[in-house]
């Protein structure tokens, strides 16, 4: 024990690090201790990217952490305690971590927190029909992403990943066909202009767009919709779904029914109030009291909130309650189009919907203007 207040923060992707960075200039007499399993952090919003084909670079998590004032711990979180306040972690393979604070029992350690910063993210989920898990790719996480081979490629899942990854597959032109399958209209959610300039946009780079489509099976040589139909790939990549660590509802905190942490108005567990929440493992209400998306633009907002609200508390000031609202949606359509969809105040999409290279360049500016937020630049 130092004496100091201990804040933990699990998960080091946007929300993470927004919070940890925050924490690390405006907190004081507190260590700030970072646990991820990756060492690196790589933009998860390029992912589809990566997936065809591009390299993206990559941000050594101990350097970006350590130079803001932070310590990082590479390591898997494993469970978590919060009536004794203690995350259990487990030491994966090459990593020189838990020094000092390793328990007898090898392999194992654990961390005390007064303060948890919860944080982990989603990845694919892969429950979504058979066969996905055994047969499907996805391209949720930086472990997902591995070339496509060559060939047909099915992406399913007509949401903002698979837009975006089908758009990015055909414009590599490394793939002789690429089919988009969804339940809807891809970007259906947004305003009609949106949709006709997604819709325009996939067909010019070739993208055959089945909606109104259900994907049933996924098998090795394709996939299988609700009316029978089978349609042939070499590959498949399934979109349709992402899914949270099961750690929050193992150790009892109130979830969701996806596993996503109940907050209140400050961010904090409803259930355990020194356990705050951020990300995509969080359920933050927005407006209308819909909860807010699972997306970076989410991510570093509340993650940086998170920290006003630890540091306002720790000086004995109760903190205003997160004020947030989404002003854009941005899609990018490979590296030369996107659509960048103005919202209204109640989130519904607006009438202005920026296009083409100006909806890229946006688009392009947004996604670096993220990682600088969280001190990738
Ligand atoms: C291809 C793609 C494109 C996207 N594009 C956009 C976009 O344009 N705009 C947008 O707003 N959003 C976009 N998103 C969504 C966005 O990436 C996520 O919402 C965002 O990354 C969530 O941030 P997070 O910090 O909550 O979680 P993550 O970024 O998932 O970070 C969680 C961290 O926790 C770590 N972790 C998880 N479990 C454990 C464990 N047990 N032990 C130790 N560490 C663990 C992980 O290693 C990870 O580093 C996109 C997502 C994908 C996949």
């Amino acid at each position: 024990m130092t004496g100091q207040h201990r804040i933990v923060v699990l998960g080091a992707g946007y929300a993470g690090l927004a919070a940890a960075r925050r924490l690390a200039r405006t907190s004081r007499d507190t260590t700030i201790t970072v646990v991820d399993s990756r060492a690196e952090f790589v933009e998860r919003v390029r992912l589809h990217q990566e997936a065809a084909g591009q390299r993206i670079k990559r941000w050594e998590l101990r350097k970006l952490l350590e130079r803001k004032g932070a310590e990082f711990v590479q390591a898997r979180v494993s469970g978590l305690d919060p009536v004794t306040k203690q995350v259990h972690l487990e030491e994966l393979a090459g990593s020189p971590e838990g020094a000092g604070r390793r328990p007898s029992n090898i392999g194992e350690w654990s961390l005390a927190y007064d303060t948890l910063v919860y944080a982990l993210g989603s990845a694919a989920d892969r429950s979504g029909a058979p066969g996905v898990a055994e047969y499907a790719r996805s391209v949720a996480t930086p472990e997902d992403v591995r070339a496509l081979p060559e060939g047909r490629v099915i992406v399913v899942g007509s949401g903002s990943t698979g837009i975006e990854l089908a758009a990015e597959l055909a414009e590599s032109q490394s793939y002789s066909a690429v089919t988009l399958v969804g339940a809807d209209e891809p970007g259906a959610w947004l305003s009609t202009r949106a949709v006709e300039s997604i819709r325009a946009t996939l067909t010019r780079l070739g993208v055959e767009i089945r909606s109104s489509a259900k994907v049933v099976e996924v098998l090795p040589t394709g996939v299988r919709l609700a009316d029978d139909t089978v349609i042939e790939a070499e590959s498949v990549v399934w979109t349709a779904g992402f899914t949270v660590p099961d750690l929050a509802r193992s150790a009892g905190l109130a979830v969701d029914d996806h596993g996503r942490i109940r907050t209140d108005a400050t961010l904090r567990s409803i259930s355990h109030p020194d356990i705050y929440a951020a990300g995509d493992a969080a359920l933050i209400a927005g407006p209308g009291d819909r909860p807010l998306r699972m997306a970076c633009a989410t991510a570093i907002p509340a993650g940086g909130y998170v920290a006003r609200a630890i540091v306002a508390r720790a000086k004995g000031d109760e903190p205003e309650p997160m004020n947030f609202r989404y002003q854009l949606q941005c899609l990018s359509l490979g590296r030369r189009d996107a659509v960048i969809q103005v919202l209204n105040a109640d989130d519904t999409p607006g009438a202005r919907v920026i296009r083409g290279r100006t909806g890229a360049l946006v688009k392009e500016l947004i996604v670096r203007g993220a990682g600088m937020t969280v001190g990738l630049r």
